[in-house]
């Protein structure tokens, strides 16, 4: 007797037998049972899933003489002629190579035709998505209203290619590609009836080479069983599929885990000594870098991988040999290059490269661990940062804020760097109070270089939309009465105040006043506005009409009285303007950062870290 391939030898006889697609056999089987089966049927999915199979179990069920049944009798001789493909009644067509209209006309002319032995005349057409289109043209008026006694059914890999005219005719399933873990337990059952033992690794590789397909699974233990070996090892099968051993994927990941590139490169030389694919080769270890990570990430949760239990364990105990973070990062370098190797001309070089470089890279250190290295840092603090008063001695600690531990340089800017750290609002009390010895640049910088120490809480504008300002007083600021009395002379900080708060609303307008003084004539309700004589083109921009009367309207509300402005050409001499106290601030500003970019307790942090400073900034 001929050997018959296992493909067809184990080819699924009943609903139940077919695995991994019950929610295609359920369904028809509760369709018969209900005698409620449509006309025609699409089956649609990857190559030998069981498409085929089904189509003649269903052919079976519906024209078994005990039928329609949902358990045919394999006995009859309708049940027998359909399985080895003979039957008079069930007509299988290949439609890649009957695509013609001509072919359908004919298949057309047949349809009327009782059929001789069974209930249904069942036409199968496989590859139905390679009909020209006119052949589906043709088909359609026989699909919309066949007789009674004809069924269709269809199968295709492609279903995306078949025009929707049929599709809304006939009844869709798609079948899903067949898991390993599925494929593995029907191996096991034939080989189990054959006699002969299987390693589990064996049979994963088998699983896994099928891909989904159970005809690509039984065509590779067709290959396996030839060479009549009564034990089946993991070994063998790998070598006889040329697939590279799992053995091989541990050992690399293990030398990029143990930082041996040598190690990586010896592999990848043996593997190409022996003939394998390179590309191959890169996606099995892309696979089996995820199986390591999906083990580091979800711990001893990972049987839905599908491997055997001593795989599982040897991915476990690898994944726990390093940090989540080291294996994330092989993973991405590896996957990164796999789409390079694939594509490149000289796959075996890259592949090196990647794996040298990979192998190479220093260990990541876990967050976990650098926060206990700052903390340590932040414990030797009190020693190393100079300046610190006892007050502050909690707020050390507190590494939210490197930036404001970094401000306190020294003693002498004590002013800056409390200024810079507690910066709120102008008219928070609490910058008031902290900043009581401004610096000697005329008050600490800020990011507009506006002179917010010295701004005091700035009296209600309800009419310019201020109607956040602080009406609070701070210590030392003029009342508002005093503020508001007509002809009370105009002092510094009015003045510096009064441009702050221009600056929020009209910026253009008060960085022109910004390189004006006022007079020490000036009161509050009559300015004059100095410039110095070389700076005419700006005074004469602020003498405009419009931007007169705009300023007057503002420091109006400011001051709750009509103000008069007037402008004067003076020598201002050394008399300092806010335009020249902002360059001032800047400059601090930039000594600051080189303060805090030198400081000890940043420093620690750089090496700490292994990084590098790359942009301070105040905190406000
Ligand atoms: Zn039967």
């Amino acid at each position: 007797m001929s050997y018959l391939v296992l493909a067809r030898k184990c080819r699924p006889t009943r609903f139940s037998e077919v695995v991994g697609q019950s929610h295609v056999t359920q369904t028809l089987a509760n369709a018969i049972r209900m005698d409620r089966v449509a006309h025609g049927f699409l089956f649609s999915g990857v190559r030998g899933v069981g498409k085929t199979s089904l189509a003649r179990i269903l052919a079976k069920s519906l024209n078994c003489t005990d039928g329609p049944t949902d358990n045919p009798c394999g006995v009859c001789e309708s049940c027998k002629t359909i399985a080895d493909g003979t039957a008079v009644d069930v007509i299988e067509i290949d439609g890649a190579s009957n695509n013609s209209v001509e072919d359908i006309r004919e298949l057309r002319e047949t349809v009327p035709y009782r059929p001789i032995i069974g209930r249904f005349k069942i036409y199968v057409i496989d590859e139905v998505h390679m009909l020209s289109v006119s052949a589906f043209n043709a088909l359609l008026k026989t699909l919309e209203e066949p007789p009674p006694h004809v069924k269709f059914i269809f199968a295709t890999t492609e279903p995306h290619k078949i025009p929707n005219t049929i599709l809304s005719r006939i009844q869709r399933y798609d079948f899903r590609r067949i898991s390993a873990s599925a494929i593995i337990g029907r191996i096991k059952e034939i080989l189990e009836e054959e006699g002969i033992h299987a390693e589990d690794a064996a049979l994963a590789i088998v699983g896994r080479e099928a891909d989904g397909s159970m005809r690509d699974a039984l065509s590779i233990l067709d290959q396996v069983l030839a060479a009549g070996e009564k034990h089946i090892t993991a070994e063998y099968v790998a070598q006889l599929l040329g697939v590279v051993g799992r053995q091989t994927y541990f050992e690399l990941s293990r030398s990029l885990i143990e930082h041996t590139p040598a190690r990586c490169l010896e592999i990848v030389q043996e593997i190409d000594r022996q003939g394998f694919d390179i590309p191959t080769f890169s996606k099995g270890l892309l696979e089996h870098l995820r199986n390591l990570v999906v083990a580091a990430v979800c711990g001893d949760d990972i049987d839905f991988l599908e491997l055997p239990k001593e795989e599982l364990a040897k991915l476990r105990q690898q994944a726990k040999a390093t940090t989540n973070d080291s294996l994330h990062r092989i993973f991405k370098h590896v996957s990164q290059a796999h789409e390079e190797i694939a594509r490149s001309s000289f796959p075996k070089i890259l592949l090196e490269a990647t794996l040298a470089r990979v192998a190479d890279l220093g260990d990541l250190v876990p967050a976990q661990e650098i926060v206990q290295r700052l903390e340590s840092l932040a414990r030797q603090l009190p020693a190393t940062a100079p300046g610190g008063s006892p007050s502050q001695g909690p707020e050390k600690k507190n590494f939210n804020n490197p930036v404001a531990e970094v401000n306190r340089p020294s003693a002498g800017e004590r002013g800056t760097a409390a200024a810079s750290t507690d910066f709120a609002a102008p008219s928070a009390p609490s910058a008031h109070s902290r900043v009581s010895a401004p610096p000697s640049y005329g008050g600490p910088p800020s990011f507009d270089g506006m002179p917010k120490s010295t701004a005091p809480s700035a009296p209600p504008l309800t009419g310019w939309g201020m109607s956040n300002a602080n009406p609070h007083s701070g210590p030392g600021e003029a009342s508002a009465s005093e503020a508001t009395a007509p002809g009370a002379p105009l002092c510094k900080r009015e003045w510096e105040s009064m441009l702050a708060q221009l600056a929020l609303k009209l910026p253009a307008k008060s960085s022109l006043l910004e390189r004006a003084n006022f007079s020490d004539k000036s009161t509050t309700s009559r300015i004059i506005i100095q410039f110095d004589k070389t700076d005419a083109f700006t005074a004469g921009q602020v003498q405009d009409r419009g931007m007169m009367a705009d300023l007057e309207r503002f420091f109006g509300e400011f001051f709750k009285q009509p103000v008069a402005l007037q402008v004067e050409m003076c020598d201002l001499g050394n008399q300092s303007t806010l335009a020249q106290q902002r360059l001032k601030n800047q400059e601090a500003l930039r000594k600051m950062e080189d303060a805090a970019k030198n400081h000890p307790v940043i420093r620690g942090f750089e090496s700490a870290l292994g990084g590098k400073i790359s942009k301070v900034r105040l905190n406000k």
